[in-house]
């Protein structure tokens, strides 16, 4: 029988990151993973199959509605091929998940292709697709295996009309009308891309905003630019059913007032959040413990009730984030070699990839009231940027939330464009116990978007951004 210091089951970005971790430790490391290619939800069907079509969608759409202010003339019609689309974006899942074998491969990994169920504590099977299995030693195990998409339980998934992101990854055409059911990262993502290529999109949200868990500010912002581009919003409203009608689909929400709209779409996406995953890993035969929610529980060094079981990921409490994931496969490795890791889980930022993308870090201005803490905050919009002018990607702000009276930095909050990579000053600076202040008088290359952080700055230092 094989025998390892650490075996890790499940290959996304928690896995293979902790399975790295372990390996730059000196460990003797195994990663099982259940589908023939590696990379988890993440590569194969999450973050990065749905930024390939964010960002050919998003060609089109410059294509189509900003070459001309240009000066860009295209003789002929614009058209999608929709076809190669979806074969680029796939080209760039196979070229990335085969990055990831690449990576075991150098690490010295042994990677096991199966099902990983547990016998006991320190014994793992590995069921292959054609029912042959072998059972492995394992000193420490790590359990990473993720979540799946969640429905409601009224809806009965079809995965030809009535979809999750998976299928919605990998359509054969451009629906005529989307009906999104969740208006959260993911729905909004992908709403996003099929607006852009041409579909009508209906977003049915339960909270009374999108992106409920996010500063209001950005809600407010994101709601005014998608709908400026199109996409219809009915917050505040409870989906009561959803049918197949023949080819088509009906979806039925309730008001607070309980009068009832009635969308007909040809596609539905659920999108109302994921559910962790540990389905055929026989976690009580190890004795590791479940919460309610279905998560693996466990204690502040990601360590179950097993001492030499750990758990990270989608699959453990917290934001389902590919780089939470990460973080967390670090850090166990680490704990495992008797070092001492550390995350702070109030600076893992939160991106959503629209455009404007949508990127925050920290507290915000709800849960600081709610906490009772004295702030200030300092805003600056992009539109009075050089930069965003020179791109006419005008729409969105930055709003730096302070402490009162240490005038740290409490959280950050950002639209427009290239926030996502924008967020990154936010989290090193608070990282470092930055004031408002210091970041204010930190020099910004000019002209970048980023001055734009520099002047939200200098508002929530003393009021005196210099450009507005
Ligand atoms: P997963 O990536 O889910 O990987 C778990 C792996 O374990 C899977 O490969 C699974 O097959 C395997 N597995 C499960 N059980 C077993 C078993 N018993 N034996 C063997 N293998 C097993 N996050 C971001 O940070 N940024 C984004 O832009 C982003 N975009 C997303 C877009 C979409 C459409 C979706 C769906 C998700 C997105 N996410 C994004 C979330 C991100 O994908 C997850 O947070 C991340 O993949 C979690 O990583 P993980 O390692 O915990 O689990």
């Amino acid at each position: 029988m094989s025998s390892f210091d650490v075996v890790v089951i499940g290959s996304g970005p928690g896995g293979y990151v902790s399975a790295i971790r372990c390996a730059q430790l000196g460990f003797n490391t195994a990663i099982i993973e259940k589908y023939p290619t590696l990379g988890g939800t993440c590569l194969n069907v999450g973050c990065i199959p749905s930024k390939a079509l964010l960002d050919s969608s998003h060609h089109y759409h410059d294509a189509t509605s900003h070459f001309k202010e240009h000066g860009i003339d295209i003789a002929g019609e614009i058209k999608v091929n929709f076809e190669q689309m979806i074969a680029r974006k796939q080209g760039v899942v196979d070229q990335n998940v085969s990055g990831i074998k690449y990576l075991m491969d150098k690490n010295k990994i042994t990677v096991l292709e199966g099902v990983g169920s547990f016998e006991d504590a320190t014994h793992v099977k590995v069921t292959k697709n054609d029912g042959s299995s072998e059972t492995i030693e394992a000193k420490n195990v790590i359990i990473a295996t993720g979540s799946k998409p969640s429905s409601l339980p009224f809806i009965k998934i079809d995965k030809e009309k009535i979809i999750t992101s998976t299928e919605a990854l990998k359509l054969k055409e451009v629906p005529k009308h989307l009906v999104i059911i969740g208006g959260g990262v993911i729905g909004l993502e992908l709403g996003q891309v099929y607006l852009r290529l041409g579909a009508q999109v209906s977003v049915v949200e339960y909270m009374d905003r999108i992106i409920p868990t996010m500063d209001a500010s950005l809600s407010k912002e994101l709601t005014k630019v998608l709908k400026k581009q199109g996409m219809k919003f009915y917050t505040s409203h409870k989906v009561k059913s959803v049918e197949r009608n023949g080819a088509d689909v009906k979806v039925e929400a309730e008001n607070k007032k309980g009068e009832t709209i009635t969308l007909d779409g040809d596609y539905a996406l659920v999108s109302v959040g994921r559910r962790p995953f540990t389905d055929g890993l026989n976690a009580d035969k190890a004795g590791v413990k479940l919460t309610d929610r279905g998560q693996v529980e466990v204690n502040e060094h990601l360590q179950t009730n097993v001492s030499t079981i750990y758990a990270i990921g989608d699959v453990v409490r917290g934001a389902m984030l590919a780089h939470k994931a990460e973080e967390e496969g670090v850090f166990v490795a680490e704990t495992i070699a008797g070092q001492k890791p550390h995350i702070d889980y109030n600076l893992v930022p939160g991106v959503v990839y629209t455009w404007p993308e949508v990127a925050a870090v920290g507290k915000t201005e709800e849960q600081l009231k709610e906490a009772g803490v004295q702030y200030k905050s300092g805003s600056f919009p992009f539109k009075a940027l050089g930069r965003s002018r020179a791109s006419m990607d005008t729409d969105g702000f930055v709003k730096i939330l302070a402490d009162a009276k240490t005038d740290e930095v409490l959280g950050v909050h950002m639209i427009g464009a290239r926030t996502a990579d924008l967020i990154a000053e936010a989290v090193t600076a608070m990282e470092f116990k930055a004031s408002a202040e210091d970041i204010s008088r930190m020099s910004h290359a000019h002209p970048t978007y980023a001055e734009a952080v520099k002047e939200a700055a200098l508002a929530a230092t003393d009021n005196r951004p210099l450009h507005m």
